[in-house]
C-alpha cells in the first residue's frame, strides 16, 4: 500500500478525526471525537519521515518511541505497535485523549507542514488493543516479598503501582476518595476522558495483584508513620491540590468557588453518584471563569453543558500570538493561542484583565469588577502590567469559578514525617538523580512523584515520574532493577548488579 516511505508526507495531508457538531455534543457528557478508519490511520502514520534524529521522541516526556510505532501502524502491525507504545507508557489511552501532545509541536515535519497526527495514532493503537483483547493483566512471574505503599491514585500513583507490582512487590494504593484515578476520575470532565477507561485499567491492575484501599486519608485516618513502619517503601503521589485563591474584596460572597469544588461534582453526577445538597451548578447562571489553562477550559465546557446563560473566561495575561511565536521557536512548546474544544463550543474569552473585587447583594455574588491591563514585555525581563485608566468595568455574574492554578501539595503527611520541601513547597526529591536516590525524599524509606513533587503539571509527566520513581524504588529494594528508566538512559540498569 505504501511503496515509497520518503513520499508519505508529500502524498497525504494531515487529517483530523471528525468531531460531533457543537449543538449535539454540548447536550451530553460523552467524548465527542470520532475515530479515523484503519486505512486513513495507516496513511497518517505513513506521513512520518522516520527521522534520523526524531525530535518527537525527545519532545515526549515519556520518550515514546514514536517513529517505530508509526512505522508499525503504516504496515498494519497494530499489536506490535501496542507493544512498542506500552514499553514507555502504561496508559496510552489516557495520554491519547488528554495530552497536549508536545511530541507534535516538536515533530520535524511541523517545520514546513502540519505535524504527524501522533496523538490520534497513539490513541487508536491503545483503543484497538483493548478492543482486540490484546491488553490483559501482566502479573509478576515471581514475588519478591517486599511491600510498598503508594499514597494517591492519580496517573502518577497508578504508574508507580503497576510498575512495582509487575516487578513482583506487594503493592497497596491508598486513596482518600471513593474511587481511584485522581484527577483522571474527579477533575477532568467526562467529555474529555470517559471514566470507563480509568475503570478498565484499575481492573487490569487489580488482576495483576495491586490492592486499593479507598476512602482513607493518610495522615488523618491512617498515620503516615504506620505505612512507613509496615512497608519497605512508601511512595507519595498525592498531587498538588492546594488551589491558589484570590483574596480580594468580596471573596467571602457565596457563589464564588474553586474549580475543584465544581468539576468533580459533575463527574459524580455523570457517574450516578450523590452530590450532597445538590451541589454547585451553572444552570441558568451568568458564569465568569477566572484563569485559563486546562482547568479554566474545563469549567467553561462544563458550564456550557450545564446550561449557563453566559460563560466568560478571563485571563490576566495578554492574548498570545495566533500561530507563530518567535519567542518559542520549533522544537519548543509554542506559546501561542490555544483554543480548546470547550472554547469552540460557545461563550467568550477575555485577556489582559485584572480582577479588582467581587460585588454582591444579600451575601451572594452579582458581579466581577475589573480593569483592562497594558502589558510591557521587556526583552529578557519580567512582563510588567499597568492598569489602563478609564477601563474599569463590572461584569454581571451569578457564579464565579476560580481556576488560578495549584500552589503545592497539602502538607499533612510531609509535616508528620518531617519531610523537606523545595522552595515552592513541593515535596523535595531529586529529579535527574540516578538509581535509588532519584525521587527519594529526605526520609530514606519515602519517595515522591507526580504533581506532589514537580508542582502542577500534566498527565504525561505524572506517568513519567511514576515510572521513574518505580525504577528507583525497585533498585533500592533489590539492589538492581529490570524496570526501565529514560532518565537512567534506557535499559542500562536492567542488568543485575554483580
Ligand atoms: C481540572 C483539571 C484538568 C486537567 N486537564 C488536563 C489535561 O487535559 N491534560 C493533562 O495532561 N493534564 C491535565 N491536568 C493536570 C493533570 O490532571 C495532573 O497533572 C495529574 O493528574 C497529576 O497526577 P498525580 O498522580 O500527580 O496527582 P493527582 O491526579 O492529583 O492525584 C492525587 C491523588 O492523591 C489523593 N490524595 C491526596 N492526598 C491524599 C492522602 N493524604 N491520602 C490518600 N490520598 C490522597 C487525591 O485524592 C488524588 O486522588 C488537569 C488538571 C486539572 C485540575
Ligand atoms: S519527528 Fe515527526 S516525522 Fe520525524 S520521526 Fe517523529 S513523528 Fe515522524
Amino acid at each position: 500500500m505504501f511503496p515509497n516511505k520518503e513520499k508519505g508526507f508529500m502524498t497525504y495531508p494531515r487529517v483530523m478525526a471528525p468531531r460531533e457538531a457543537i449543538e449535539d455534543r454540548v447536550a451530553h457528557w460523552r467524548e465527542f471525537e470520532g475515530k479515523l478508519p484503519n486505512d486513513e490511520l495507516r496513511k497518517q502514520a505513513y506521513r512520518c519521515m522516520n527521522c534520523g534524529v526524531p525530535f518527537c521522541h525527545q519532545g515526549c516526556p515519556l520518550g515514546n518511541i514514536i517513529p517505530d510505532f508509526n512505522d508499525l501502524v503504516k504496515d498494519d502491525e497494530w499489536e506490535e505497535a501496542l507493544h512498542v507504545l506500552h514499553s514507555t507508557n502504561n496508559f496510552p489511552e489516557f495520554t491519547g485523549r488528554v495530552c497536549p501532545a508536545p511530541c507534535e509541536s516538536s515533530c520535524v515535519l511541523a517545520i514546513t507542514d502540519p505535524a504527524v497526527t501522533i496523538k490520534k495514532i497513539e490513541n487508536s493503537i491503545a483503543d484497538k488493543g483493548w478492543k482486540e483483547g490484546w491488553i490483559t493483566p501482566e502479573p509478576p512471574l515471581k514475588e519478591t516479598g517486599k511491600k510498598v505503599a503508594v499514597v494517591g491514585s492519580g496517573p502518577s500513583g497508578l504508574a508507580v503501582a503497576q510498575q512495582l507490582r509487575r516487578a513482583g512487590h506487594t503493592v497497596t494504593v491508598y486513596e482518600r476518595s471513593d474511587a481511584p484515578g485522581g484527577l483522571l476520575n474527579y477533575g477532568i470532565p467526562d467529555f474529555k476522558l470517559e471514566k470507563k477507561h480509568v475503570k478498565r485499567r484499575i481492573k487490569q491492575m487489580k488482576a495483576e495483584g495491586v490492592k486499593f484501599v479507598l476512602g482513607r486519608e493518610i495522615g488523618t485516618d491512617i498515620p503516615a508513620q504506620k505505612l512507613v513502619d509496615e512497608n519497605d517503601a512508601v511512595v507519595l503521589t498525592i498531587g498538588s491540590t492546594q488551589a491558589r485563591d484570590l483574596p480580594i474584596p468580596g471573596r467571602e460572597l457565596s457563589g464564588i468557588h474553586q474549580a475543584l469544588e465544581f468539576l468533580p461534582q459533575q463527574n459524580r453526577r455523570v457517574a450516578g453518584k450523590e452530590v450532597s445538597g445538590g451541589g454547585i451548578t451553572a444552570q441558568g447562571k451568568r458564569v465568569v471563569v477566572l484563569g485559563g489553562g486546562d482547568t479554566g477550559s474545563d469549567c467553561h465546557g462544563t458550564s456550557l453543558r450545564q446550561g449557563a446563560v453566559s460563560v466568560r473566561s478571563v485571563e490576566l495575561m495578554p492574548r498570545p500570538p495566533d500561530e507563530q511565536n518567535p519567542a518559542t521557536p520549533w522544537p519548543n512548546w509554542p506559546v501561542i493561542l490555544r483554543t480548546s474544544s470547550s472554547h469552540e463550543e460557545g461563550g467568550e474569552r477575555q485577556w489582559s484583565v485584572l480582577t479588582k473585587s467581587f460585588v454582591g447583594e444579600n451575601g451572594h455574588v452579582t458581579g466581577v469588577r475589573g480593569v483592562q491591563l497594558h502589558w510591557d514585555m521587556p526583552k529578557g525581563g519580567r512582563p510588567q502590567m499597568q492598569e489602563i485608566p478609564g477601563t474599569e468595568f463590572v461584569w454581571e455574574a451569578d457564579l464565579v469559578l476560580l481556576a488560578l492554578g495549584f500552589v503545592h501539595p497539602e502538607h499533612t503527611i510531609s509535616t508528620e514525617l518531617g519531610l523537606e520541601l523545595d522552595e515552592r513547597k513541593n515535596i523535595k526529591a531529586p529529579y535527574g538523580a540516578k538509581g535509588p536516590e532519584a525521587y527519594r525524599t529526605s526520609h530514606p524509606k519515602v519517595w515522591a512523584a507526580g504533581d506532589a513533587r514537580r508542582g502542577q503539571s500534566l498527565v504525561v509527566w505524572a506517568i513519567h515520574e511514576g515510572r521513574e520513581a518505580a525504577h528507583a524504588v525497585d533498585k533500592a529494594l533489590m539492589g538492581h532493577t529490570g524496570l526501565p528508566s529514560i532518565n537512567s538512559f534506557g535499559y542500562e540498569e536492567a542488568m543485575p548488579a554483580e
